[in-house]
């Protein structure tokens, strides 16, 4: 069966795209940390970050930099903290965090509740900063 982020690369179920090319798609996290949360994944569908095969993984790291830099741009913060779990959704993904101290990427803490707009205003302006 197809995973969550499988389904939102389809379009099946909607997400807040940040950006995507052939082989990655990032998008915001819908139970953030902070604002900016971004999520990217691999279009192809493999669950272990470490099983996917060098050049696939590496690529990822590359894209998740022009994320990144995007996000330092519109949410202010000291670094895009990076941070990889996948204890929750069985797809790889790279979380990019807006970060200025260790607790802001506390995963034990409660999320941010942030309305469909303001996600949506978000990636609006991060999607702009993408290049
Ligand atoms: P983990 O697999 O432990 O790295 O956590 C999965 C992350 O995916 C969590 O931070 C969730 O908030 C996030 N997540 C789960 N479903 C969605 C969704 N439909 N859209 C955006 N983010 C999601």
């Amino acid at each position: 069966m197809a995973t969550i982020f499988s389904r939102i690369v389809k379009g099946e179920i909607p997400s807040h795209k940040i950006a995507e090319d052939e082989n990655y798609y990032a998008f915001l996290d819908i139970n953030p940390l902070a604002r900016g949360h971004t999520l990217v994944i691999p279009k192809k569908e493999i669950d272990y970050i470490f099983d996917m095969d060098d050049e696939l993984l590496a690529g990822m790291q590359v894209f998740s930099k022009h994320v990144a830099r995007a996000i330092e741009k519109v949410i202010p913060c000291k670094r895009i903290g990076v941070a990889v779990l996948g204890l929750e959704v069985p797809h790889a993904h790279i979380h990019l965090i807006p970060v200025n101290s260790i607790d802001d990427i506390n995963f034990g803490l409660p999320k941010l509740k942030l309305s469909f707009d303001e996600l949506a205003e978000i990636a609006e302006k991060i999607r702009q900063e993408i290049r």
